[in-house]
């Protein structure tokens, strides 16, 4: 029988962190974090999180992902991936990330697979000029810089030069697009503005700014006598309808005055979270965030005081690590041929054998995979 996390709140501790050069140092979304909340921030640092994942945030992770594996494939390939090699990518999506959805949402699976493969050739067909013309220069880059004693890290969608000026994108699936309160807010968005100070200390040239490329999650629904088909049928005729509505693009060039107030302000924000780690300022709930436009996930923790549904398994900094490729392969139901390359991480997975990029073939069904690397 399951046991009961009785886990009391008020007994969670900081944990020994430290956000400087010799230590784990900090990611643009663990410092939002604290801004939003001192208690979730230091509740995250013990890797706290909810057991089940919300529904919203797998819709947008695997759309997300596999725009990803897009860019990485014509990155390396200088071609974009195959329908093909697509769906092998969403079927087996499941598969290769076994924390992406909760148990209680296993029966929503083909339904959200089928609309991230909808969307994400839609989106190719609507910006196939990308995969003609766009020099990529860095897709998927992790990064790791330490600037004025403190490490930074994060990993950035897309980086790719126009006329020799170099530029980011930044990739956001959306339910809601809001557009005069999406050019406002990204005027000065934190995560652009991160990314774009990273590049420069670790590259030592000027980036431009951030294409904010955002990618609606449609809200449409099976139909009571729908089948799957009929309903992607249906999926892919309104979105080829209207491509404008589901995909957006703004492009944030950054002057110095930006750049500098950003520089500024971010020493503050790391200053105070040092302070907070080293005891000097305290933890407390900042209740105007518990519930806003999302609702915080420990909502119901800091409600009855307890962690109870929450599990302390949700670790720091995976999505920056390389994947063990072995036990990548254990979790994949018909790996059959493992193909080694230099820079072709189709499927995302690095590390493993020789510490090289792979490509993952599936057999499907017992059929030979079709297509050729
Ligand atoms: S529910 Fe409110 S107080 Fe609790 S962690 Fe979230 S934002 Fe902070």
């Amino acid at each position: 029988m399951k046991r009961l996390n009785t886990v009391r709140i008020k007994d969670v501790t900081m944990p020994d962190f430290s956000i400087t050069a010799d230590g784990q140092g900090l990611t643009q979304g663990l410092i939002m974090c604290y801004l939003k909340c001192r208690r979730e921030f230091m509740l995250r640092l013990n890797e706290w999180g909810k057991e089940s994942k919300k529904i919203t945030f797998a819709n947008g992770s695997i759309t997300h992902d596999s725009l990803d594996m897009i860019y990485t494939h014509y990155k390396s390939t200088g071609k974009p991936p195959s329908l093909l090699s697509i769906k092998a990518f969403i079927n087996g999506y499941d598969t290769a990330n076994p924390s992406w959805l909760g148990a209680g949402h296993k029966e929503e699976i083909p339904k959200i697979k089928a609309v991230a493969y909808v969307v994400v050739t839609e989106y190719m067909r609507y910006y196939r000029k990308d995969f003609e013309t766009m020099e990529i220069i860095g897709a998927e880059n992790v990064f790791d810089v330490i600037w004025k004693g403190y490490r930074l890290r994060g990993k950035k969608d897309l980086r790719f030069r126009i006329a020799g000026k170099k530029w980011l994108i930044e990739t956001k699936t959306m339910a809601r697009i809001d557009e005069s309160e999406i050019e406002d807010k990204i005027s000065f968005d934190f995560q652009s503005q991160f990314y774009t100070h990273a590049e420069e200390v670790e590259y030592k040239e000027t980036v431009c700014g951030v294409i904010y490329n955002v990618v609606r999650n449609p809200g449409h629904k099976v139909g009571k006598d729908e089948t799957l088909k009929a309903f992607t049928g249906r999926l892919r005729k309104a979105v080829r309808k209207d491509p404008a509505h589901f995909f957006k693009r703004w492009s944030i060039p950054y002057t110095d005055a930006d750049k500098k107030e950003f520089k500024k302000e971010l020493l503050y924000k790391l200053d105070e979270i040092k302070m907070l780690l080293q005891g000097k300022i305290h933890v407390y709930r900042n209740e105007k965030n518990c519930v806003t436009r999302f609702q915080c996930s420990f909502l119901r923790a800091c409600a009855s005081g307890k962690l109870v549904g929450y599990t302390k398994t949700n670790k720091l900094f995976c999505e920056l690590e390389p994947v063990c490729l072995d036990d990548k392969i254990k979790t994949l139901k018909h790996p059959v041929k493992i193909t080694w390359k230099t820079d072709n991480p189709l499927f995302k997975l690095t590390g493993g054998k020789h510490g090289k990029s792979c490509e993952i073939k599936y057999r499907i069904a017992g059929r030979k995979p079709k297509e050729k690397s």
